[in-house]
């Protein structure tokens, strides 16, 4: 007996959650709002709001975790997820260059070594899968299988460098059973993604960037062809 849910067990609550969950729309909309009336410059509201709604996204997957009574079996130090292809656009890839740039000297200049160092060991393999299609799954498994890991994964601690930053499907996969899951298989089927939660964080953003165009000052962001462009954020850290 090893106390994890099984598959079934899981998408039993999965279904459970579908009929008596509602997502709570307003908790990202507000976000926006406050920061619309707020004296922060352009640069500062949207860096404030991607980091705030990214946080709401996680809020929002644990209250969905406690109306089913679902505990998440991911855990410090497990970084196999981290080893996905992972897409963003490049409103959230200048956002996260941006946070990055504003943190504290000693952990920005850590930040910057790491870069260096991950481009240069892995040079050949970003250089491979610098075209990859996501949605072909053949070849995000053939992505997943060849180890590469993230551009922000620290390999020797399996800790995120930018864990308050990471972009949203960082945050929207979980795992409810078995740890072993994602050891023992490249693309383990048992766990989840609440990747339909982008709906609420983008449309919120979004909001923010229309009251900004209005205004005439989007700041670092082009609004808005840089919510079109997407790209793996191997791809996007390079010029960082
Ligand atoms: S951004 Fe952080 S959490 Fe996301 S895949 Fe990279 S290392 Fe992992």
């Amino acid at each position: 007996m090893t106390g994890y849910l099984t598959h079934e067990e899981i998408i039993k609550k999965c279904k459970e959650l579908n009929e008596k969950y509602q997502i709570n729309e307003d908790a990202f909309y507000h976000i926006v709002e406050q920061l619309i009336d707020s004296n922060l410059s352009t640069d500062q509201k949207l860096v404030k709001s991607f980091r705030l709604l990214l946080e709401a996204v996680s809020k929002e997957i644990n209250q969905m975790e406690n109306a089913v009574e679902m505990e998440p079996t991911c855990r410090m130090g497990c970084a196999f997820c981290c080893y996905f292809p992972i897409v963003i656009n490049q409103m959230e890839a200048k956002l996260i260059k941006q946070s990055i740039s504003q943190m504290p000297k000693e952990r920005k200049e850590q930040l910057e070594l790491h870069f260096d160092n991950y481009y240069r060991m892995y040079q050949d393999k970003v250089d491979r899968f610098a075209d990859l299609d996501v949605t072909d799954q053949d070849k995000k498994y053939n992505y997943k299988q060849s180890l590469l890991p993230c551009v922000m994964l620290d390999t020797e601690t399996n800790q995120c460098l930018a864990y308050e930053i990471r972009p949203l499907p960082c945050r929207t996969y979980v795992n409810y059973t078995d740890p072993a899951v994602c050891a023992d298989n490249v693309m383990p089927e048992e766990t989840i993604s609440y990747e339909f939660l982008y709906q609420e964080y983008m449309g919120a953003i979004n909001e923010l960037l229309m009251y900004l165009y209005e205004q005439e000052d989007t700041g670092i962001v082009e609004y808005p062809n840089d919510l079109y462009q997407e790209d793996l954020l191997i791809n996007w850290m390079k010029d960082y």
